[in-house]
């Protein structure tokens, strides 16, 4: 295990234990979530080191690289994960007069990167998982490559850079950021998806909400960490959206970790009262999605 001495987002010295959260999906070990006092950023620590986290990945049930379709809330996720690739989709072809290169990192099987390409859009991947990146150029034929590809681009090759739910696994973000602000075209966008710890569902479920995700999930991104972390490393916001479908999923899975009776239907129906409360909060949805861009 990795015990961090300052905060991973500010660097900030002062930092204390808040909350013990268990990993209901895989391991069921008990992990420690830290949150910072100058930025106020709550991450996992101490965290496996890389070499360990690998083994915390391996479950059939991963669902954002699995391709199997058991049980209710892989359907629902599925089904979401259909009509979010259309959302998202828009979401950047809206920035973009005729289509551009894109890189997703993280990418997983790629089918966000096959939607894309059939816009038109010259689409790369990153993955860390062999058996995803080998799934994503079967499915799509899109070369996916490892993380250490990354420093391999020349500066300024990409249109935009997305990251859909993955920043949050990211151990080295000061790193990460940097590698994507040399790889970005200035006017180009980045997009950042994120679950939101400050959302109705996170407050509702507490230790039991599926998207804290530890020890996977390393860091846990509040609204205002986000937009701190990233004006600091040279980046300008310009919207941020809720992603209405995930509030549904999360629900469904927070209440499976509790084991209630119906527990998918609880979860509908509480996915659907945290969208209602999202309404009337400023980011305060289940998950997020940042638009920044690079003068
Ligand atoms: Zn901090």
């Amino acid at each position: 295990m990795e015990l961090l001495h300052e905060c991973p987002a500010c660097s900030h010295k002062t930092i204390k234990f808040t909350e013990r959260i268990k990993d209901h999906f895989l391991s069921q070990e008990d992990f420690q979530i830290f949150h910072c006092f100058s930025c106020g950023h709550l991450f996992t620590n101490p965290r496996p080191s890389p070499d360990q986290i690998t083994a915390y990945y391996k479950s059939e049930n991963y669902i954002s690289h699995s391709d199997s379709d058991k049980g209710l809330i892989n359907k629902v996720y599925r089904i979401v994960r259909k009509r979010t690739l259309n959302w998202k989709a828009a979401q950047l072809n809206s920035h973009f007069g005729r289509p551009g290169k894109l890189l997703d990192i993280g990418c997983g099987s790629g089918n966000f990167l096959a939607r894309m390409q059939t816009d038109g859009w010259e689409c790369f991947g990153i993955e860390p998982d062999p058996d995803a990146r080998a799934m994503a150029s079967r499915y799509s034929g899109i070369t996916v490559t490892e993380e250490s590809h990354l420093s391999e681009w020349m500066d300024e090759t990409f249109d935009a850079i997305t990251l859909w739910h993955v920043l949050e696994h990211v151990y080295d973000l000061h790193k990460r950021l940097a590698e994507i602000k040399r790889l970005l075209k200035p006017g180009g966008i980045l997009i950042l998806a994120l679950p939101n710890p400050s959302s109705a569902d996170a407050l509702k479920y507490g230790s039991y909400w599926a998207a804290w995700d530890v020890p996977r999930h390393v860091h846990h991104f509040k609204p205002s960490v986000v937009h701190e972390l990233l004006h600091s490393k040279g980046f300008r916001f310009l919207y941020s959206r809720g992603m209405v479908y995930d509030a549904y999923y999360i629900s469904m899975l927070s209440e499976r970790y509790l084991k209630r009776s119906l527990s998918p239907l609880r979860g509908l129906l509480h996915g659907f009262m945290s969208n209602r409360q999202a309404e009337r909060r400023k980011e305060a949805y289940s998950s997020m999605m940042y638009l920044f861009t690079k003068d």
